[in-house]
């Protein structure tokens, strides 16, 4: 059976859910997007998420075509529609359709505001227990990836090298240093039991889960250090790991088919997977 979509202002069959092809999302990749796990009917760290989808149409000089608890009542009407238990929101808000292709920002053209669900089961994911292999691939993104903007393009090709590999995921490397994953936060553990994961800054997306998971770890004495870090140094580290809201935490177990350690899921990744999954669980609305 179709799912439930939201299309500005409307809630309609997924099959139904339609926009204009004038639509500058789909034009010039004009739009902002986020995704919000869903853990027992409830969305997982969704304030992050709304507060850096805030920064992002700001950044762009996007405005919301609705207030943000208005935002949060659609999610959770969009949520109680598809009697979703497990999965994600996604949304996504653009700078509406004109009546042409010009550039420049349009005027009095109500921004376009779509939702829609998916059923994923993300705590008892199989790649958790098994962990997943990433490639590497060359960062060619532009230089305000702060912004979680849809022209995600150089990811779309960096995931379907993965996917050809037989990868989970793509760490995307920049001046010898990882950047991030296609779709997730990277981290290594050090020898010496220094979890890292670059700073924030426009060279990567502010991971809601990435600071979340700081956090967790910090609050637990666990050492933190936010600075790049190679592919070379990962593949010496006891251990590494991905996060990001579709996957939580999530062990990678092998780079560029080089195992990481004995290319099995450590013990911290598996920890900070839990300790971020009783976390979702206790805090989510
Ligand atoms: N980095 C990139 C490039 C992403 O696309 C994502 C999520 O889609 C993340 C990191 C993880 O962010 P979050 O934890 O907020 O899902």
């Amino acid at each position: 059976m179709d799912s439930i979509a939201y299309v500005n202002g409307s809630f309609v069959p997924l099959s139904e859910a339609k926009v204009s092809i004038l639509d500058r999302g789909f034009l010039f990749a004009d739009g902002i997007y986020e995704v919000s796990a869903v853990l027992d009917g409830k969305l997982v760290d969704n304030a992050s998420h709304l507060a850096r989808l805030e920064r992002s149409v700001g950044e762009i000089s996007l405005p919301l075509p609705e207030n943000i608890d208005r935002i949060i009542e659609i999610q959770k009407e969009l949520v109680a529609r598809n009697k979703l238990e497990n999965g994600l929101v996604y949304l996504e808000v653009t700078r509406g359709a004109d009546k042409g292709r010009d550039f420049a920002f349009p005027k009095g053209v109500k921004p376009t505001l779509i939702m829609f669900t998916s059923v994923k089961d993300i705590v008892n994911a199989e790649s958790a227990r098994k962990g997943i292999a990433v490639i590497t691939v060359p960062d060619i993104r532009w230089t305000r990836r702060d912004i979680k903007s849809v022209a995600l393009l150089a990811q779309v090709l960096g995931k379907q090298a993965a996917a050809e590999a037989g990868a989970g995921e793509a760490w995307m490397i920049e001046d010898g240093k990882v950047t991030e994953g296609g779709s997730s936060s990277a981290f290594i553990l050090t020898q010496d039991d220094v979890i890292v994961t670059r700073q924030n800054g426009s060279e990567i997306l502010p991971g809601c889960t990435r600071k979340a998971v700081v956090k967790l770890a910090e609050e637990r004495q666990l050492r933190v250090e936010e600075r790049a870090f190679s592919v070379d140094e990962a593949l010496k580290a006891k251990e590494a790991f991905i996060t990001s809201a579709s996957l939580f935490v999530q062990p990678v177990v092998s780079i560029d088919g080089k195992t990481v350690a004995d290319g099995k899921p450590g013990p911290m990744a598996t920890r900070l997977r839990e300790i971020y999954v009783d976390f979702a669980r206790a805090t989510a609305t």
